[in-house]
């Protein structure tokens, strides 16, 4: 009796059918958000999730909210400011001036030496 090799759905690359509606998403919605910079983003989230009130602006990073008139955030961020701008805001001109004279005194003791 001759042996009979079958090995069944062994082909390569065959897979078995799966129904279409397998595949099928959940109902889905679209949510918009806006950053304050003026960002929308739109998220599609599935039907029944709850909504999060905050969403990460991807494009800036900001927090983004639904109200695209009333983003979350600060209204008015912190202006840029220089190094000399932050050491004005701690020291007087007098101190300022101090220190100025203390530290050309230094300089003036170190070259002395040399
Ligand atoms: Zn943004």
């Amino acid at each position: 009796m001759p042996s009979v090799n079958i090995i069944r759905g062994a082909r390569v690359g065959s897979a078995p059918e799966r129904p279409a509606e397998r595949y099928q998403l959940a109902p889905r919605r679209a949510v918009t958000y806006w950053c304050r910079n003026g960002h929308a983003t739109q998220i599609r989230m599935a039907s029944d999730a709850d909504v999060p009130a905050l969403w990460d602006c991807p494009r800036c990073g900001l927090p983004a909210g639904r109200d695209a008139d009333n983003p979350p955030g600060r209204a008015r961020p912190e202006p840029y400011k220089t190094h000399l701008a932050y050491v004005k805001e701690r020291r007087s001109d007098a101190e300022g001036e101090a220190i100025l004279a203390e530290a050309l005194a230094a300089l003036r003791r170190r070259r002395g030496r040399d």
